[in-house]
């Protein structure tokens, strides 16, 4: 591949709707850093998966709930393949099923830290690379938020929609900050998707429980929501900035 092609750094891109981003984005053409936290065997056999189809990726282990990390995490895109094109702010967690007057603040501040925090200062890291007035090319970030941010998840975790509904305003002020620096912000939110987070929340049959309640009657692939997060990043979305693309099912 072209030491030209185009860069993308994908938060959590180890497994779940991140790996199947990085599977698309080498499809298309990307050169992939695939961040991760823990899961070093998931993130190293998605590496050697996307080596094998033809691609160039990198696997930087960092949890985007520490700066310190995150820096590190960008200095190492920058020193391997000295640039970026597109940021997918993908990395989130979910926690236990809690009532908001069942929330410790030790809870409250994890899921911020990681869910807003790490995706405002990937956010950062990436506009300074990529701003025309900061001498960039210009970009794309896509954050992933969720439908949660509407409907609240009561019952369930408040706290956790709380944090997407953050990223639904940052991702709406930072798109119209940087609209005429060459860089596009949107926001992608998915509705159910059949990956790990629903087990990593003590939930393992969520989706088999919850997917009546979608009005298609199922829960959406990582393809699926991958393919909006493909398209967001393109040319083809070249007017596209500010946008919250529901992928939902009808939900
Ligand atoms: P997942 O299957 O649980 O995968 C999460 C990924 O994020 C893993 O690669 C994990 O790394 C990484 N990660 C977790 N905490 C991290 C941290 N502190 N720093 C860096 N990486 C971290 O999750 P998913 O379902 O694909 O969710 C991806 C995104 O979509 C999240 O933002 C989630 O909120 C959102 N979303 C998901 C759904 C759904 O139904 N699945 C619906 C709406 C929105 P390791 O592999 O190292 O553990």
């Amino acid at each position: 591949m072209s030491g030209a092609a185009r860069v993308v750094l994908v938060t959590g891109g180890g497994r779940g709707i991140g790996a199947a981003v990085c599977r698309l984005a080498v499809e298309a053409g990307y050169r992939v850093a695939v961040n991760y936290a823990s899961n070093e065997a998931a993130a190293a056999a998605l590496v050697r998966a996307l080596g094998e189809a033809g691609g160039e990726a990198l696997a930087i282990k960092g949890d985007v709930g520490n700066e310190a990390d995150i820096l590190s995490m960008f200095e190492k895109v920058d020193r391997t393949f000295g640039r970026l094109d597109a940021l997918v702010n993908n990395a989130g967690v979910v926690d236990q099923r809690a009532r908001v007057d069942e929330m410790s603040g030790a809870r409250l501040e994890r899921m911020m830290r990681i869910n807003v925090i790490g995706s405002m200062l990937c956010a950062r890291e990436a506009v300074k690379r990529m701003s025309t007035s900061h001498g960039g090319k210009g970009g794309a970030i896509v954050n992933i938020s969720s439908i949660a941010a509407r409907i609240g998840g009561p019952g369930e975790y408040v706290d956790y929609a709380a944090s997407k509904g953050a990223i639904d305003s940052f991702t709406i002020g930072l798109a119209r900050e940087v609209a005429g620096e060459g860089i596009r912000v949107n926001a992608v939110s998915p509705g159910i998707v059949d990956t790990e987070i629903h087990a990593s929340g003590g939930q393992p049959d969520r989706v088999e429980r919850m997917r009546h309640v979608v009005p298609m009657q199922r829960a959406g692939t990582t393809e699926e929501v991958a393919a909006a997060i493909l398209w967001l990043m393109s040319d083809g979305a070249s007017y596209t900035t500010g946008a919250n693309l529901e992928v939902s099912g009808g939900r």
